[in-house]
């Protein structure tokens, strides 16, 4: 839903870029988009999601039109639901009417921070409050409720951003979502940006912060369904700065591991030299880390690390044992 229903123009959007299309959506690309999909997933087990643009907030009569196109779907069993991104002001208790009266699950609410400043400053066209309320009656309805946020915004710092994830927890998400600012031509942002006005936080600093929120998140028991901007969608046509990465979650997970290993092995006073680093089986590689870069800090710091699979340990855990 490329840009579409949104009356405002927030400093990093240019949705151009991000959905690669500006035409606005049908019912027929509705049926289109359900046969392509149906081909690649087992039926019943996919939902039908209406993502990039606020959703509740475009022609109404576009879209029941919309939904109605996509709950006959539904109502066949090919998919189990449907989901919808949008602002948390365009949320009120007609709307959520509408959405149940069609059998939408899930919404989600593009908060992007909680800091009013930094809301202001990126032009978002809502408030702290609009969260709260939105989140609060979606909650009411029984829609799950997920909230994206976005890192490095414009007037917003490390501790901004980790007041954010703290205030998205205290409402209880059911999921979450973290983008990283990624600076798009043809945006406010950019001549920002190009003026020297926003600065980027370095590459690292977003890996060091994006692991911190995720491990907040699911410390909290919230699950973090998505790390960075999908490729493709034209993103890297208009991509001219910011953290960018296709395997941005894994990068963040392993930056835990390997903060996770050096506090264990500070608290427990292993001995430098050769040691095996216990793990879930399915955090093997990214305790090892992208081409092996855990383990050359590691060595680095006197550890001469081995990996291997415990299936006692858990997620965002390890163990390390001294080896003789
Ligand atoms: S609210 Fe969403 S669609 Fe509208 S300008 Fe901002 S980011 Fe773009």
């Amino acid at each position: 839903m490329p840009h579409a229903g949104c009356p405002h123009q927030c400093t990093f959007c240019n949705q151009k870029s991000i959905s690669g299309q500006l035409k606005s959506i049908t019912p027929e690309d509705v049926d289109k988009a359900v046969r392509i999909a149906v081909e690649s997933s087992p039926e019943g087990e996919g939902e039908i999601a209406f993502f990039g643009g606020s959703f509740t907030a475009i022609d109404r009569g576009q879209m029941i039109c919309l939904l109605q196109s996509a709950k006959k779907y539904v109502l066949r069993g090919t998919f189990k639901g449907i989901r919808v991104s949008t602002r948390p002001d365009a949320i009120d208790e007609e709307i959520c009417d509408i959405l149940k009266e069609n059998l939408v699950t899930s919404v989600e609410l593009g908060c992007q921070s909680t800091d009013n400043e930094v809301l202001a400053a990126n032009k978002r066209g809502h408030t702290v409050r609009d969260i709260e309320e939105s989140t609060e009656l979606l909650k009411k309805y029984g829609f799950e409720v997920g909230h994206q946020m976005m890192t490095g915004l414009y007037k917003s710092s490390y501790e901004k951003d980790i007041k954010t994830a703290e205030k998205l927890i205290s409402l209880f998400p059911d999921t979450v979502r973290i983008y990283p600012t990624v600076v798009l031509e043809n945006t406010e942002l950019c001549s920002l940006y190009r003026s020297g006005e926003y600065k980027l936080m370095s590459d690292d600093e977003t890996v060091e912060l994006c692991a911190k929120l995720l491990l907040m998140f699911h410390e909290n028991g919230i699950p973090v369904i998505r790390m960075g901007l999908h490729s493709g969608g034209n993103v890297e046509e208009g991509y001219v700065a910011g953290f960018y990465h296709p395997a941005f979650r894994q990068l963040c997970e392993s930056r835990i591991y390997l903060r996770k290993t050096l506090e264990y092995i500070e608290k427990n006073n292993i001995k430098k030299g050769n040691v095996l680093i216990k793990t879930a089986p399915s955090a093997v590689s990214s305790v090892i880390g992208q081409k092996r870069s855990n383990l050359d800090l590691l060595r680095q710091s006197g550890y001469s690390a081995k990996v291997s699979a415990s299936a006692d340990v858990g997620r965002f855990e390890v163990k390390v044992e001294e080896q003789i």
